[in-house]
């Protein structure tokens, strides 16, 4: 999977939370990397450990989790090498985060341009206040939004108004990289596609690469080149999104695209129900973490986990289905989908 064209490189890395319950693994020997100028798209449902992924990747882990093992090669420079304070700086120069509410990471009492201007000056980018302040109208305007609101308050923005200014702040720092963690789940349809045009502009101009964490699998076809399946912590499947939506493999993916509203639907159809629920990670299934909702589970699925390996042309998968067995158990124990 790897090439020498890539700009991070994500090797068995692993994530725990400590609980009075004990050690919940939030993320579990995860391998993948990105490629310049890519957009990866990472789906799953909701606690299957995407937006810990996310964080880890910047190393926001707050305790009680933490990262546990792992290598975060980001441009060849591990980042878990990297000293808290030298990592602050980074995370905000090459690599930048949007979340779902951007209200929650702009300062209610700051307007606009302190925000674009400060971040500038700590990461050293501009000494003058005039330069600076020419930049992040200069940004502003390139986001969409009138050079003149620069002087306006977070809560005076609309909801896209203000992720479109959590990008010029990674811009105004120059990020290669932009995690978008559920960035357009509060935006209304409209909004929503005229953010996603932008994001594709802004990588063909900027050389940008995402990361789109979604729930959204609209957002990924739209937008991704590749997309990674996660459940239960674990990447089960990676591959193209034409690859991954056209020929899913793993049962769960297959699952997930047949539960998507599709115009190919006819009319009254019902859509595809997943049956059971995600599992509890403080006490996660053995063997495959999908086995017991699975429909094509065999005796091997509940006993040893499947490795997550190359099945063909860059599509990937953590399946017992395409892999060759320590020995013969044929026995099907669900129904097939
Ligand atoms: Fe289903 Fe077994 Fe494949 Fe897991 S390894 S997804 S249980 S068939």
């Amino acid at each position: 999977m790897m090439t020498n064209d890539y700009l991070y490189s994500i090797q068995d890395l692993n994530v725990e939370y400590e609980t009075r319950l004990g050690a919940l693994k939030a993320v579990e020997n995860i391998s993948f990397d990105i490629q310049k100028r890519e957009v990866l798209g990472l789906v799953g449902e909701s606690g299957c450990g995407k937006s810990t992924l996310g964080k880890a990747l910047l190393r926001m882990i707050e305790p009680p989790g933490r990262i546990t093992s792992g290598k975060l090669l980001f441009d060849g420079l591990d980042l878990m090498t990297l000293s808290n304070s030298r990592m602050r700086k980074y995370r905000g120069s090459r690599i930048g985060m949007i979340f779902q509410d951007p209200l929650t990471s702009l300062n209610p009492v700051q307007n606009i341009a302190d925000h674009l201007i400060e971040a500038m000056h700590t990461h050293e980018m501009y000494s003058g206040e005039k330069e600076a302040r020419a930049r992040a109208e200069e940004l502003i305007d390139r986001m969409g939004i009138r050079p003149e609101r620069i002087d306006d308050y977070p809560h005076q923005l609309s909801g896209g108004m203000r992720q479109r200014v959590m990008i010029a702040l990674a811009l105004a720092l120059n990020a290669d990289l932009i995690i978008a963690d559920e960035a357009t789940t509060s935006l209304d349809v409209i909004v929503e596609a005229q953010f996603l045009d932008l994001l594709r502009e802004l990588r063909d101009e900027f050389d940008l690469t995402f990361i789109l964490i979604t729930h959204n699998i609209g957002v990924v076809a739209e937008l991704a080149d590749r997309v990674a399946v996660m459940y239960a912590g674990h990447i089960v499947e990676l591959g193209t999104v034409y690859e991954v939506f056209e020929n899913p493999l793993h049962p769960y993916s297959q699952g997930l695209m047949k539960s998507v509203p599709n115009i190919k639907h006819e009319e009254g159809e019902t859509l595809y129900k997943m049956s059971g629920e995600p599992p509890n990670l403080l006490n996660p299934p053995s063997g495959c973490r999908f086995h017991p909702r699975c429909p094509k589970a065999m005796d091997i699925c509940e006993r040893i986990s499947p490795t997550f390996r190359l099945e063909k042309d860059g599509h990937f998968v953590s399946c017992w289905l395409y892999q060759e067995k320590p020995d013969n158990p044929s026995r099907v124990i669900g129904s097939s989908l």
